[in-house]
């Protein structure tokens, strides 16, 4: 382990309650975190400010509390502006990036999309010159390069981001930081060696680490991708969806313990449901990684 990079994280978006399907991510985190030998940060993943919510956010650290789990450091990506215009700045300076007025609606008339339904943005804007600011996006200078990585649980991956995703936008038109940008400056900058996160988010890690070396970042995190739980209706978990919170399943009376177990036998951790610890919880799923 490089002693810069001590940290894994558990990185919610406060953009709804907590569900089970974070319940089961944070136990990877912890395990992972416990096996491997990272210690665990909580990052609030603020970046989508039309969407974030003060109540979600003291919901997360409260529930989070609630079943056990405790962390050694934190922070709130909406407290990050310094950090992402001075990484901006460092692309600038080495001419990676580039401004784009395309409409939604003309950027998916005129770019393909990719397996996970994104844009795979051709570079329409690249050479047009525009300059930064007011209704433009920034974009990335994706570079055309086979990326190859080791995921913890998952093997070897290989995959282009030129051809999965073009050049992806770091800052969209509202003026918005994106995931993929903020979420490479953060984990570079708060000493994020290993990364463990769903599997849903699996092709966002090749041009994270193009992304993350042309911020300066020499090594990239270590990467783990867990399964997801499905809700009964057999899509994944979404707090945009149905699934009950994890406030609305205390409000009815569940304890810790119970709701626990209940995720570690959705996930096949032990046969059927029965109360657990968080610690026992954690042992559980540290118990299925290699
Ligand atoms: N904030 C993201 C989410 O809630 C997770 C980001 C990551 O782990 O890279 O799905
Ligand atoms: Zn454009």
């Amino acid at each position: 382990m490089n002693p810069d990079f001590p940290f894994t994280r558990f990185a919610p978006s406060p953009t709804g309650y907590l569900h089970r399907g974070h319940v089961l991510s944070a136990l990877y985190v912890y395990a992972a975190a416990e096996k491997f030998g990272y210690r665990v940060r909580l990052r609030i993943e603020d970046h989508d400010q039309s969407r974030a919510r003060k109540a979600y956010i003291d919901a997360i650290r409260e529930d989070l509390e609630w079943l056990g789990f405790t962390w050694e450091a934190e922070s709130i990506q909406s407290s990050h502006t310094e950090r992402y215009e001075r990484f901006l700045e460092v692309l600038q300076k080495k001419d990676l990036i580039y401004a784009c007025n395309c409409s939604r609606k003309f950027t998916f008339e005129t770019n393909p999309t990719n397996a996970d339904g994104e844009i795979i943005y051709q570079g329409h804007c690249q050479n047009l010159g525009l300059s930064y600011g007011k209704d433009h996006a920034v974009r990335f200078k994706t570079p055309n390069v086979s990326v190859t990585w080791e995921d913890l649980r998952l093997g070897t991956f290989t995959e282009n981001p030129k051809e999965f995703c073009g050049d992806f936008a770091l800052k969209d038109r509202i003026g918005q930081w994106t995931y993929q940008f903020a979420v490479v400056a953060d984990d570079f900058e708060e000493g994020v060696g290993l990364v463990v996160r769903g599997e849903d988010l699996k092709h966002s890690t090749s041009r994270q680490i193009v992304l993350a070396e042309a911020l300066g970042r020499k090594e990239p995190p270590l990467f783990l991708h867990h399964p997801l739980i499905a809700d009964p209706f057999g899509k994944k978990l979404s707090k945009r969806e149905h699934a009950a919170s994890i406030r609305g399943e205390r409000e009815l009376g569940i304890s810790p313990e119970a709701l626990l177990g209940e995720v570690c036998a959705k996930a096949g951790f032990i046969p059927k449901a029965e109360p657990l610890s968080v610690n026992d919880s954690i042992q559980l799923v540290k118990n299925r990684l290699f």
